[in-house]
């Protein structure tokens, strides 16, 4: 599933080759994703120009003319560049074609994607922010006000565990099932204790180790760009090796414990009985 990294990689990947460009044509061949790409966005989109590529959680942010296109990418979509005239396979449900000749193509097997159109005023008084997706998002993971005071005052009135409140997208956004798994490692503190018995320091520590788990999957996802922008290369997402995710019954790398692996609202979580406390 492409989580925070592979989306932000998505978008500096897109940036050079979307920005400015007018947009031709919009075909659309399956508009059954998580909900209905609109019938009219071709008619609404043909001679914009793309101002501006952003992301915002796990959504992108294309800033057109007069509105906001919003592409999420559900459990298993991926968006390549590609030449015009690039046919289509299977699962190849959406395609904005750019006056230069460049195709961005959206496919997504489960198609639990999503294709939407903002309105917007012209002018500077963009208001995406206030989009029904958008409007009770956290705070992004990696920018200035997620820091220990604030994690702090979230979690004192919050008794579930810490692992499920910092996978909680009104806390904080972007913070997948694998991250939260191995920030929490890197952070010492296990996933089954209860969000408001952490102290300040340990907030502190933990939002360190959240900034440090996605950067260094950003990091390593833009090596992947060259195959992003490849027509048979992969989409960009990238395995790499982890601390404690998927390692049940492995030894910790750091004190030799076995991993455990246990269930927390429906999800797994890994963590090291020897280092977490
Ligand atoms: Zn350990």
């Amino acid at each position: 599933m492409p989580e925070l990294p592979e989306v932000e990689t998505t978008l500096r990947g897109l940036t050079p080759h979307l920005t400015g460009q007018r947009i031709k044509q919009v075909t659309i061949r399956n508009p059954h994703l998580r909900w209905p790409i609109p019938g009219n966005l071709p008619g609404i989109l043909r001679d914009q120009t793309i101002r501006t590529l952003h992301r915002r959680a796990k959504y992108l942010l294309l800033e057109c003319d007069s509105g906001t296109l919003i592409l999420h990418l559900g459990m298993s979509g991926s968006l390549r560049i590609l030449p015009a005239h690039t046919p289509p396979e299977k699962h190849d449900h959406f395609d904005l074609l750019l006056a230069n000749g460049t195709l961005m193509r959206l496919r997504d097997p489960r198609r639990f994607g999503a294709v939407l159109w903002h309105p917007e005023p012209t002018g500077n008084q963009r208001n995406i922010a206030q989009h029904p997706l958008l409007a009770k998002l956290g705070p992004e993971p990696l920018l200035e006000d997620f820091d220990a005071e604030y994690l702090y005052r979230a979690t004192r009135k919050r008794s579930a565990t810490i692992k499920q409140v910092i996978m909680d997208s009104h806390v904080v956004v972007g913070v997948g099932n694998i991250y939260a798994s191995e920030s929490l490692f890197h952070a010492g503190i296990r996933p089954q204790l209860h969000a408001n018995k952490l102290s300040l320091p340990r907030c502190a520590r933990l939002v360190q180790t959240i900034r440090k788990t996605l950067s260094a999957s950003i990091a390593q996802g833009g090596s992947t760009l060259r195959d992003f922008v490849d027509s048979n290369g992969k989409p960009g997402y990238f395995q790499q090796s982890y601390a404690v995710y998927g390692r049940t019954g492995e030894p910790c790398r750091v004190c030799g414990t076995a991993i455990k692996q246990i269930l927390q609202g429906q999800r797994s979580t890994f963590y090291c009985p020897g280092c977490q406390k």
